[in-house]
C-alpha cells in the first residue's frame, strides 16, 4: 500500500485501516512521519475489553495517531498452555476499535512475524527470576522477542502497555533501555470491573461459579497490601492469603509475593520503598494473575 493511500483511508473515518504486511505498516509509519506526526502503539493479542481500549485512548491522548497490533504469539506460550484455544474473536475486536481512537491494526498472520524460526533469543535476566519466569519457561523470551519484533517494525514514539502485566511491563523497560530503543515506554493502570476483577481476555474461560470465586483475588491482593504498608511481615501475610485463597475455592497458587515494584525482588518488610503485591493462581482451567501497588 503507497503511502497516499494509507494516508487517505485513514482519513475516512473512525474504521480503522487494517495492515497486515510490514511493509504496509512501514508506509503508515513513513506517512505519518512525513506529516510530522507521532504514533502511539499498543500491541494485543485480540480478545479486546475494556483494558485494552483504556490503552488505546491514553495512546490517543498522547500522541497524533494510534496503531495496536493483534496477534496471538505462539512463542510466549509454552507446550502445555492455552496457545490453541486463547479467545480469537476478530469481527468483535474490529468493532471495538471503532470508537474513534485507533487509526489502524496491525494483524499479520503467523507466517508474516515469523518467516522462518528465529535463531535470535532476546533474554532479560534478574527480573525473570522469579513470579512467572520459573513457572513459565521461555515466556519472556517470546514476549521480549515479539515486541521487539514489533516495536522494529511499527517504529512508534510511544508504546503503552499494562499494568496488569506487571513483570512483563518491567521486562520490556528494561530491554528497551539496554537496547537504546528510541521508544517511550508507558505503564497504564489495571482496569477492572464492577467487582474488582482485573479485565483479562483469558477471563471468558471462567464459568459463573469460577467468576464468582475470582473476584476475590483482588479483594485479597488489597487486603495484603493494607496489612504490609501497616508492618505486618510478607511472609505471614503471603501464608495467610494463600490459605484463604484455596479456602475459598482457587485449586492452586503459582505464588503471592510481595516485591520491589522497580526490581521484582521479595521484600519482607514495608519499607516506604514502592512495593507490589503480585499473584498467579488457577481456577478451574484457567490461571490469572493480578497485582496491585502498595500505596
Ligand atoms: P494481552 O492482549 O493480554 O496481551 O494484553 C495487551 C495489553 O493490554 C498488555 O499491555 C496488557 O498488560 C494490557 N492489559 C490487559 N488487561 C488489562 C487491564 N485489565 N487493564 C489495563 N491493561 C490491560
Amino acid at each position: 500500500m503507497s503511502s497516499k493511500a494509507t494516508l487517505s483511508a485513514e482519513k475516512q473515518g473512525a474504521k480503522p485501516l487494517v495492515l497486515t504486511t510490514i511493509e504496509a505498516v512501514r508506509d503508515y509509519r513513513a506517512a505519518l512521519t512525513a506529516q510530522g506526526k507521532t504514533l502511539a502503539f499498543v500491541p494485543t493479542m485480540g480478545a479486546l475489553h475494556e483494558g485494552h481500549l483504556s490503552l488505546m485512548q491514553l495512546g490517543a491522548a498522547k500522541a497524533d495517531a494510534v496503531i495496536c497490533s493483534i496477534f496471538v504469539n505462539p512463542t510466549q506460550f509454552g507446550p502445555n498452555e492455552d496457545y490453541s484455544r486463547y479467545p480469537r474473536t476478530w469481527d468483535s475486536d474490529l468493532q471495538k476499535l471503532a470508537d474513534g481512537h485507533v487509526h489502524a491494526v496491525f494483524a499479520p498472520d503467523e507466517t508474516v512475524m515469523y518467516p522462518e524460526k528465529n535463531a535470535t533469543t532476546i533474554q532479560v535476566s534478574g527480573l525473570t527470576s522469579g513470579l512467572c519466569g520459573p513457572i513459565r519457561p521461555g515466556h519472556f523470551d517470546g514476549v521480549a522477542l515479539v515486541v521487539t519484533k514489533l516495536l522494529n517494525i511499527v517504529q512508534p514514539e510511544i508504546a503503552i502497555f499494562g499494568e496488569k502485566d506487571f513483570q512483563q511491563l518491567q521486562v520490556i523497560r528494561q530491554f528497551v533501555r539496554d537496547l537504546n530503543m528510541n521508544i517511550e515506554i508507558v505503564g497504564a493502570p489495571t482496569m477492572r470491573d464492577a467487582h474488582g476483577l482485573a479485565m483479562s481476555s483469558r477471563n471468558a474461560y471462567l464459568t459463573a461459579d469460577e467468576y464468582e470465586i475470582a473476584t476475590s483475588l483482588n479483594r485479597i491482593l488489597y487486603k495484603v497490601a493494607d496489612n504490609f504498608r501497616k508492618g505486618v511481615n510478607a511472609s505471614q501475610l503471603i501464608d495467610a492469603a494463600k490459605a484463604e485463597l484455596i479456602g475459598i475455592g482457587f485449586n492452586a497458587i503459582d505464588y503471592v509475593a510481595i516485591c520491589n515494584a522497580d526490581t521484582l525482588q521479595p521484600m519482607e518488610q514495608y519499607t516506604g520503598d514502592k512495593a507490589r503485591v503480585l499473584a498467579a493462581v488457577h481456577l478451574g482451567k484457567t490461571r490469572l494473575i493480578d497485582n496491585i501497588a502498595v500505596l
